[in-house]
């Protein structure tokens, strides 16, 4: 199942900009190792949007064509032209926190679909109630407070056509932070919570580093190492990549950490977001 999810830039079908992690899965089944290929439940792209290059990310359920935006940060047009030119339905909208670089697109994209917008955590309702003036501090005048229809909670499940993702809350970054996760092809979408080699920023209102690597350790790390994960900026990477490099939360960091207790000193985090 490691390539379960597999990132491609060309290909039939490519939209020019958008990273493409849809194709076929291959499955082993039977006492005998039958091998077979089914088609994957989930297709993904991801679509960077805002000057920030936030990850946003169009998932979908491959059976139904219905698909839900994460993260739609700005730049709403060309979401939906490529929603379109997949030949998708748009059924969500799931915001992963309330910053408005991951949210700023929202309003409009609700106004101009009537779709549902479900996330972040209650928690970060004063993050959302910012985005109008921290849009305009960082040059996207065009981002704009949203209301959520369902605010998430950790255990919550978000459905999408024929299929779910899970909902876990992790708080650190921001205190009502939450991550999407589709169990059956390992994939999840962390948002500001860990990068590639790196961790969200703690250092905003209601940041905390302590919640932050507990949510990663204590909640992201048990769903297995073979999880490949969209953060909220730069490159894919696994669970198990970040638990044996990653200089934050390393499995190595963590256990000198838990050693030195209060004597810890925490590297300087220059992450994104
Ligand atoms: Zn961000
Ligand atoms: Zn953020």
């Amino acid at each position: 199942m490691s390539n379960a999810v597999s990132a491609e830039n060309e290909g039939p079908g490519a939209i020019p900009g958008l990273l493409h992690l849809s194709g076929p899965c291959v499955y082993v089944a039977g006492s005998q190792g039958v091998s077979m290929t089914q088609t994957m439940p989930i297709g993904a792209v991801i679509a960077p949007v805002t000057p920030l290059q936030q990850n946003c990310t169009i998932v979908w359920c491959a059976k139904t064509l219905k698909a839900a935006v994460i993260d739609p940060g700005g730049e709403v047009d060309r979401l939906l032209k490529a929603i379109a030119d997949k030949g998708l339905t748009l059924e969500k909208i799931w915001i992963t926190h309330g910053h408005m670089d991951h949210a700023g697109g929202a309003a409009e994209l609700k106004a101009r679909t009537g779709v549902p917008i479900e996330g972040p955590h209650k928690d970060d309702q004063f993050w959302i109630d910012r985005i109008q003036d921290s849009g305009e501090m960082y040059g996207m005048p065009e981002a704009r407070i949203f209301v959520t229809d369902r605010w998430l909670d950790d255990g919550d499940t978000v459905t999408l056509g024929e299929t779910e993702f899970e909902v876990f809350h992790c708080p650190g970054h921001t205190p009502g932070h939450v991550v999407f996760f589709h169990r059956e092809t390992k994939f999840a979408q962390v948002g500001d919570v860990l990068f590639q080699g790196s961790i969200g920023r703690t250092d905003f209102p209601m940041g905390n580093h302590q919640d932050l690597i507990d949510s990663i350790t204590q909640k992201l790390w048990p769903l297995g190492e073979d999880v490949r994960f969209v953060p909220g900026h730069g490159p894919m990477s696994t669970f198990g990549a970040e638990r044996r490099g990653n200089p934050f939360v390393g499995d190595r960091v963590v256990a000198a950490m838990k050693a030195q207790g209060a004597g810890f000193t925490i590297p300087k985090n220059n992450s994104p977001g």
